[in-house]
């Protein structure tokens, strides 16, 4: 018997050479949308990270006067005043 049983309108069926290099193209393809989104997919990732630990009670806020270093910087709200993330390493 044959190994091509099914019905096949309007084409040979693909073999297993032409599947492998269909996949391999697929493959490639979504490689390069990979490589090409890389930057702005991870700044758009950092960003939302960054508006969930605001929303989530880590409130730095930037242009914020920190009490320790009188400096305008980002700050987070620590018993009421605000310190910057150099500080708060310091301390
Ligand atoms: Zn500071």
């Amino acid at each position: 018997m044959s190994a091509y049983l099914h019905h096949h309108p309007g084409g040979a069926p693909l073999s297993a050479e032409t599947q492998a290099q269909r996949d391999n193209d697929i493959r490639a393809a979504h490689t390069a949308q990979r490589t090409l989104a890389t930057d702005p997919k991870a700044r758009a990732i950092s960003t939302a990270a960054h508006d969930l630990a605001i929303a989530a009670g880590d409130r730095t806020t930037r242009g914020q006067l920190c009490w320790l270093c009188e400096q305008r910087r980002a700050c987070t709200r620590i018993a009421g005043r605000w310190e910057c993330a150099d500080c708060r390493h310091i301390t």
